[in-house]
């Protein structure tokens, strides 16, 4: 095992991720390919873990060591840590294998006390730089290491004094002025805190690292790596790095920059920056910075330093990167590098263009972008048609693409109980003056976020696009008041609870709700989407029930109809009093009359559907639910019958034949009420039980086939029996359904080449799937029954009461309803298709569950050899993705293995 606690920077390098976190790798990376980067070391992850091992302690002999590597950076920056001339000052960051906004923020100036304040005003003899990293020091450190807010340093103290000389921005402020704010703030630490703000740098050091340490499990980054599944267990590095000025003077200045657009992809610089100002400045968004641009006519020889570090970067990393770095004195330092977070739309272009370029290959850039960021390119927009007529708010920075429309709210824990993600649902837009880490979570449960001030690089802006919800950043002209929950804009005012409308990818914002618009799959979405089918193995089908959805599916992609709901069609409000009829009817007459208009309008249906998909496979399920479902809420009616019941004892008259139709309504109901319907008279069973509906589907659907193929069209149906748990039932079923189309395509004259198979989504099938196979032509996993019968967990019960905690407590690794349980869901699944290809080789199998679009389940489906998989419309450009990334993903594991 390595034992190595504390890394200088050119000891690691880029691979070293899981020990130096991203940071510090690319720092080591960095170094090593001689960039510009102030030397520091990196405390490894493995020393966080041993942190909370030993109970919150730090480990013996870390501070020894550090003083080790303190020294060989003291060496290379010729300055003394603590030193009454030349004093070095470092920097504290985290830094996980994944980047978390959700951390705890930089410590800068560290190392600063009366000593070195002294000697540091006699190097430079700029007093007012002093005191002005020591102010921000002293606010930082006591923000990380006693709780103490930054608000009150800074919005609060340094406001008030601001005001009090009259000084419009930090720039007016002179040295005398922010001694006394330094004064101002030791006092309020003293206060706050309990105790003197540390003088010892050594000491400083060691409650900044374990600040760092502890900031690992804050609320935040708890609820960031939850929403990333990030784990727990693999805990942050301490990044020490000596400090370069950008507050220094006019000649200084610190910026954020992207190899590439974040937004667009587009190939570009894209950034900002501001002289004289420490990084917090420009992310913060105090300053309004500048765009990146204006350095070419500020500083041409920096900026060209710049660009030439950047293409190095990218050639380098063959990715698009998030480059933070410092001028000091007219020489660029590179202070972070890492892979840069970016939309959807901008992950697709710059992963196709970088293919073009000769960067990377067709593989990579399909494993490059991932499911949320396609999920990002399905993502509605505002109607062109709409937008003259709109009142138009207010607009300001496109900083995340997509438009969003919901009840404007003003802070986050509002948010959060009336947005989505475990709120109440309602679609909602987060309007803030900025954001920080604290409104994460409400912007998570949001529609969209709005904010009056800040950059594109703004908290709001990387976080939202990091989460794919659109975001309008700056929008300057809008005055908001969180108090009164209201913001106003020229003469309007927006309350809580008025609909607002974004465009996070124009700026814009409007009054009220505008319609929005569906995407499509073109330009270099569409190019992408060719590579991945290219890769891919496994085919995707859709989940879909009605001929719109089938269309929509065929625009992403869609290979085929995985599961036609039939029941759906019963829903529909004319037909509805028909199915209640049959089902409630005692006279069999009736019963085939209501079967009979049934079958009519099913058939219209099947024919739509079969139109769309024409020469595509179209799996069709007979009727699921249990028809209590169809009939009206027994609870319902029994308020209703009281309420008359006690209306009549009241005297009210006229009643009686009401009182008697509903509570005749009631005994039925009452009659066909289950303790476990999901358990009772559901699936293959009504057929069985109700003979009759199996005959009107099969003619429906053979009727609507044969309509179709007589006009020269080529149409697959695939008759699909649900929720079978013994081959008998099977049989049963078989026999009924098999008489009724030979009946039909004798009557139709022509050949159907329909199939028949059945759904495995009942442990006991899954067990027998050799003796199923033996009737069944192909074989469907419907994995939410299977999951919920394997569990025994009521899925309707499960997902509301308990499984959210039992994720929380890690008693289960994630919700198996979301992604494919593959050690017990999964292992039935692998044997069904086993047994069932030894009995029927080449069973054709797939997958229908909510799994058959989750990314991970995708890759399970691949290995255990599935044919298929069916999504929603929407998931099946996602689907055709991670289809191709398991397929890679699979070679990749052959090819090294045969090595
Ligand atoms: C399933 O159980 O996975 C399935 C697709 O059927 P339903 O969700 O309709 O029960
Ligand atoms: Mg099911």
């Amino acid at each position: 095992m390595n034992h190595q606690r504390v890394y200088l920077f050119r000891e690691g390098n880029a691979s070293m991720r899981d020990l130096l976190g991203g940071k510090g790798a690319n720092l080591c990376e960095m170094t090593n390919i001689g960039l510009p980067v102030p030397p520091g070391f990196t405390i490894t992850t493995a020393v966080c873990n041993q942190y909370y091992a030993e109970g919150g302690k730090l480990p013996d002999g870390l501070m020894d060591e550090m003083r080790v590597a303190v020294a060989d950076v003291e060496r290379l920056m010729e300055r003394t840590f603590g030193g009454s001339s030349r004093p070095l000052l470092v920097s504290v960051r985290s830094g996980a294998k994944f980047s978390m906004p959700g951390m705890m923020d930089t410590v800068l100036n560290l190392g600063l006390n009366p000593t070195t304040i002294a000697a540091l005003i006699q190097e430079t003899g700029d007093e007012r730089f002093v005191y002005d990293s020591y102010r921000r020091f002293i606010m930082m450190f006591s923000d990380v290491a006693f709780g103490l807010s930054k608000h009150g340093f800074d919005e609060k103290i340094f406001a008030d004094f601001k005001r009090k000389v009259g000084a419009a921005t930090d720039l007016d402020l002179t040295a005398a002025h922010l001694k006394e704010v330094c004064e101002l703030f030791l006092a309020h630490v003293r206060t706050n805190a309990g105790r003197e703000f540390p003088t010892d740098v050594w000491e400083q050091l060691a409650l900044a690292v374990e600040a760092v340490f502890k900031s690992w499990h804050n609320d935040r980054a708890i609820v960031y790596r939850r929403t990333e599944k990030i784990p727990d267990e693999i805990g942050t590095a301490v990044n020490v790095q000596s400090m370069v000025y950008g507050n220094a003077g006019d000649d200084c200045g610190t910026g954020v920059a992207f190899t590439r657009d974040p937004s667009t992809g587009e190939k570009h610089l894209y950034g900002e920056y501001l002289m004289n100002a420490q990084g917090e400045d420009v992310v913060a968004g105090v300053r309004t910075p500048v765009p990146i641009s204006e350095l070419e006519k500020q500083n041409p020889s920096v900026f060209a330093d710049f660009v030439r570090v950047c293409n190095l970067l990218e050639a380098h990393y063959k990715d698009m990167l998030d480059l933070e770095f410092t001028i000091e004195h007219g020489k660029l330092f590179m202070l972070q590098c890492r892979s840069g977070k970016r939309t959807g739309p901008a992950a697709v272009r710059a992963a196709v263009e970088m293919v073009h370029e000769g960067l990377i290959t067709k593989e990579e850039a399909v494993n490059r972008v991932t499911g949320a960021h396609l999920d990002q390119l399905l993502h509605p927009r505002i109607d062109p048609a709409a937008i003259p007529g709109a009142t138009l708010l207010a607009t300001g920075l496109a900083a995340s693409p997509g438009a969003a429309v919901g009840k404007a709210v003003f802070d986050a824990n509002t948010a959060a109980e009336l947005g989505g993600h475990g709120g109440a649902g309602q679609a909602v837009i987060l309007v803030r003056d900025e954001t920080n880490p604290d409104d994460v979570h409400g912007m998570l449960a949001s529609k969209g976020v709005l904010t009056a001030r800040g950059g594109k690089t703004s908290h709001a802006a990387v976080v939202a696009r990091g989460f794919g919800i659109p975001c309008v950043a700056g929008a300057e002209a809008l005055t908001v008041d969180v108090h009164s929950k209201r913001f106003t804009v020229g003469g309007t005012v927006v309350s809580e609870g008025d609909t607002i409308t974004l465009d996070g990818s124009t700026g814009a914002v409007y009054l009220g709700a505008l319609p929005l618009i569906e995407a499509e799959v073109s330009g270099h979405f569409g190019e992408l989407m060719v590579w991945a089918d290219s890769l891919r193995t496994l085919k995707v089908r859709t989940n879909a029930d009605n001929p719109r959805d089938a269309q929509q599916a065929i625009e992403f992609g869609a290979e085929g109809i995985g599961l036609c709901r039939t029941e759906h069609m019963f829903f529909e409000a004319d037909r509805l009093p028909l199915v209640q009829e049959m089902i409630l009817t005692k006279d069999e007459a009736v019963r085939q009359q209501m079967l009979d208009r049934l079958q009519v309008v099913q058939q219209t249906d099947f024919e739509g559907i079969f139109d769309v998909m024409e020469g595509k496979p179209v799996t069709i399920r007979l009727i699921d639910p249990p028809l209590h479902e169809f009939l009206p809420n027994y609870d319902q009616l029994i308020r209703e019958t009281t309420e008359l019941k006690v209306r009549m004892d009241l005297g009210q008259s006229g009643l009686e034949s009401q009182y008697a139709e509903k509570m005749k309504l009631l005994a039925e109901v009452e009659g066909m009420r289950e303790a476990n319907p999901m358990l009772g008279l559901r699936g293959v069973r009504l057929s069985i039980v109700f003979p009759g509906l199996v005959v009107m589907q099969t003619r429906a659907i053979l009727q609507a086939a044969a309509k179709l193929i007589k006009q020269g069209k080529t149409v697959l149906p695939e008759i699909m029996i649900p929720l079978i748990s013994h081959v008998n039932e099977l049989k049963v079923v078989q026999s009924q359904l098999e008489a009724e189309a030979r009946k039909v395509i004798a009557e139709q004259g022509v050949d159907i080449p329909y199939q028949f198979g059945t759904m495995i989504e009942i442990p006991r099938a899954a067990l027998t799937s050799g003796e199923i196979a033996e009737y069944a032509q192909f074989f469907s996993f419907g994995t939410n029954d299977l999951t919920q019968t394997t569990f025994g967990y009521s899925r309707d019960d499960a997902e509301g009461k308990f499984l959210q905690r039992y994720v929380e407590q890690k008693i289960l690794p994630r919700n198996p309803f979301e992604t494919v349980d593959t050690t017990g869901v999964g292992r039935l699944m692998r044997l069904s298709v086993q047994e069932g290809r030894s009995a029927r080789p080449g069973l054709k199998c797939g997958i229908c569950g909510e799994h058959g679009g989750d990314p991970e389940s995708i890759a399970f489906c691949h290995e255990i050899g599935l044919d298929y998989v069916s999504c929603s419309p929407f998931r099946v450009p996602i689907a055709r993705l991670a289809a191709a990334q398991a397929a890679i993903r699979a070679r990749m594991t052959v090819s090294t293995l045969d090595k």
